[in-house]
């Protein structure tokens, strides 16, 4: 064995994972089981107490699942992750460990619209209260901070344009905040975007997108950055206080640098339940082998296809971070040298309705509500999935009535192009 730490593209494929001591089963079986068999008595009862790891029961942790776990914890830098049943479920069970009911956390404005019904909507009912801040003015974050502000939240590029957010200096307002700072990497995926590398303290994903990546599973992820002091000021007692349910530990003393990860999974998941399946994780893990290849190329073809709309004549704008005039294209450069990502935005001449019958035109890339798949995609936001923000909001979001957004699968560049072109001039 050499002494070189194994690079992305390795870990891609061997994170987590080694023959089955069993079968010697070279691909990670699935353990589509819901229980596990105790040594006995001592045993069951340690593993119930948290004195020792080991599976109990699938809601809690599978062996599948356990490798998926590892593997985007390596990944993204971190020191251990949980998988949940899907991006929502991660947010839910991240939350449910900082806030409590009449706390607030800050959250960046242009969001994944299911985020914001979440944030706006469920959550509230939680007693958990959302602030918007807008993730293109640095000082909007500071001044939306409180007494009662538990966490920061935002997408490391950001639904729907594909624009970069500038991580490092909205964990700086953070730290200063006393607060950890949770980034949504999943349109950027590990591969072009570590945020913990700039200064986040939980990453979650919906592996459901580029992660799984072929569009066939759903799946959620918590990534701990073991980077957080979860002790201080008596903010997050489900850190820091004694835990009746498990003995009274004190799940930070415990644990230390993956207690967050702990408390996703003993706090969380076993009382919410959002379970991933096994199978889930298996077909997750399979795309995951693929990631750096796929993700290149969904960049390359994203980039090729961004350049010949921006050069349409029915086009108004485009909005994609790796085009060199784009907004964003400094803070693409800083933060993802390898590409922009596969999705973003343009805007039509012709408005909604243009909007709307170049969707319904389109052969190769399908309408539907996605992004990640290695099909293309493409869907009208202001009819669809931002359809619940009034007309203010939706442009402030990025998805007014003019602007469709497309998701770049790995076909050839060329295919995807020409069905653009007969889109646009039919
Ligand atoms: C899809 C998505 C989610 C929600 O994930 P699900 O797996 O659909 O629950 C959250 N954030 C972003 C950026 C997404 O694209």
């Amino acid at each position: 064995m050499s002494d070189r730490l194994p690079g992305f593209s390795t870990l891609a494929v061997h994170a987590g994972a080694q023959p089955d001591p069993t079968t010697g089963a070279r691909a990670t079986p699935i353990y589509q089981t819901t229980s596990f068999v105790f040594n006995d008595a001592d045993h069951a009862a340690s593993l119930f107490g948290l004195q020792a790891f080991g599976n109990i029961y699938t809601r809690i942790g599978n062996p599948t699942n356990a490798v998926l776990e590892e593997r985007v914890a390596a990944l993204e830098g971190g020191t251990a992750a949980l998988a949940v049943a899907s991006g929502h479920a991660a947010q839910v069970v991240v939350l449910q460990q900082l806030l409590q009911p009449g706390d607030e956390f800050i959250a960046a404005r242009k969001l994944y619209g299911g985020s914001i019904n979440q944030f706006t909507h469920a959550f509230k009912s939680f007693g958990w209260n959302v602030v918007w801040a807008d993730p293109d003015d640095i000082s909007s974050f500071e001044r939306a901070v409180t007494p009662r502000t538990k966490a920061i939240f935002i997408e490391s590029t950001a639904t729907p344009a594909g624009s970069i957010t500038d991580i490092e200096a909205i964990s700086t307002v953070a730290r200063k905040a006393g607060v950890p700072l949770i980034v949504d990497n999943t349109l950027a995926s590990p591969y072009l975007i570590r945020p913990i590398d700039h200064g986040a303290d939980i990453v979650v994903h919906s592996l459901t997108k580029f992660l799984g990546g072929h569009g066939n599973s759903l799946g959620g992820i918590i990534v701990d950055a073991g980077t957080f002091d979860w002790s201080t000021g008596g903010k997050y007692p489900m850190l820091s206080e004694p835990r009746p349910e498990y003995h009274g530990i004190r799940l930070q003393e415990t644990f230390g640098n993956f207690a967050f990860a702990i408390a996703c999974r003993v706090l969380g998941l076993r009382d919410l339940g959002p379970a991933l399946s096994p199978f889930n994780a298996f077909m997750i893990l399979t795309g995951i082998e693929t990631l750096p290849l796929r993700m290149q190329r969904h960049c390359d073809n994203a980039k090729a296809v961004a350049e010949y709309l921006a050069g349409h004549p029915a086009v108004a704008s485009v909005s994609y971070a790796g085009l060199p005039s784009d907004k964003y294209n400094q803070l693409a450069r800083k933060y993802a040298p390898k590409g922009a990502g596969a999705v973003f935005t343009f805007s039509l001449k012709g408005g909604y309705d243009a909007g709307v019958s170049l969707v319904s035109k389109l052969q190769l890339f399908s309408p539907l509500a996605n992004v990640g798949d290695t099909r293309s995609l493409v869907i009208h936001p202001a009819s669809t999935t931002h359809s619940q923000l009034d007309d203010a909001a939706k442009v402030k979001s990025g998805a007014g009535p003019d602007v469709v957004r497309l998701s770049v699968g790995i076909e050839d560049k060329e295919d995807l192009i020409a069905d653009l072109e007969q889109a646009l001039g039919a």
